[in-house]
């Protein structure tokens, strides 16, 4: 479903991306782990063209998406984002957060956008906060409008990153358990995390990043449990 073949990433003289091949089948989550600077985090960004790669190719569905006739706007609702931040825009609703989307870049109308963007946030909790703008929210449901503006685009995939590195401890779990709800009911994920707890029951695949190269990917329990890497090892015990 998604496939990243020998990606390289310079920013400047800076390679971050040294060659990485990835691949994620439908219905499937793959969790990426590694320290900070590894190339996480640009990676996930290549993968929907947020960030251009300098050299590799992306497939999604066996269709080459890093190349100059795909429409860059048509990639990112097909295969949405979660990020850190949330990044909701203040001055509109949750209702019109999430509906933006739908009627820009799906060119739905206004009411079937309303609609869709309604049923995505039920989807997530949030059918009692459509009117409330960002500030009104606590981070967890902000980070769930977020979620539900992905949702409703209907991607073939979403790609996470640190969707709740930013969140009070307390709020943590209601973004890990839609993120879960959503792994139970197929769709293919890409998650930048540390919560071992969920991506244990949650991701199938871990692939463990280390100075912009894979250093070590297997099966999560696997690479958790019996990690074959030093540098994987070194970073799972500086979680603990
Ligand atoms: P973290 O765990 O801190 O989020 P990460 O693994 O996600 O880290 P990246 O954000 O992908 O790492 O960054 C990889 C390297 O690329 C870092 O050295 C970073 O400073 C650099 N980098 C990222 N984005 C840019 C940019 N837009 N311009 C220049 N350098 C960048
Ligand atoms: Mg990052």
């Amino acid at each position: 479903m998604i496939e990243a073949r020998g990606i390289h990433k310079y920013f400047g003289s800076m390679h971050v991306l040294r060659g990485i091949d990835a691949s994620v089948a439908h219905g499937e989550v793959a969790a990426l782990m590694g320290s900070s600077g590894s190339g996480k985090s640009t990676f996930l960004r290549c993968l929907n063209r947020i960030e251009e790669p300098t050299e590799g190719e992306v497939l999604i569905d066996g269709s080459i998406i890093t190349n100059m006739r795909t429409d860059v706007n048509r990639v990112r609702a097909d295969i949405g984002m979660v990020f850190q931040d949330y990044n909701l825009f203040p001055h509109m609703t949750a209702l019109e957060n999430v509906a933006l989307g739908l009627i820009h870049v799906r060119k739905r109308s206004r009411s079937e956008a309303r609609d869709a963007a309604a049923s995505a946030l039920e989807q997530v909790g949030l059918a009692d906060h459509l009117t409330k703008h960002p500030q009104q929210l606590s981070g967890g449901q902000q980070q769930r409008v977020a979620i539900a503006r992905s949702l409703a685009m209907q991607p073939k995939a979403i790609l996470f990153d640190e969707p709740t590195s930013a969140l009070d401890p307390e709020m943590v779990h209601e973004v890990l358990d839609v993120m879960r709800a959503l792994a139970g009911e197929g769709m293919t994920m890409v998650v930048v995390s540390h919560e071992i707890g969920f991506l244990r029951k949650v991701a199938d695949q871990l692939i463990v990043f280390d100075a912009g190269l894979v250093v070590e990917r297997g099966p999560t329990v696997r690479v958790l449990d019996e990690p074959e890497h030093e540098r994987t090892r070194e970073f799972l015990r500086a979680l603990r």
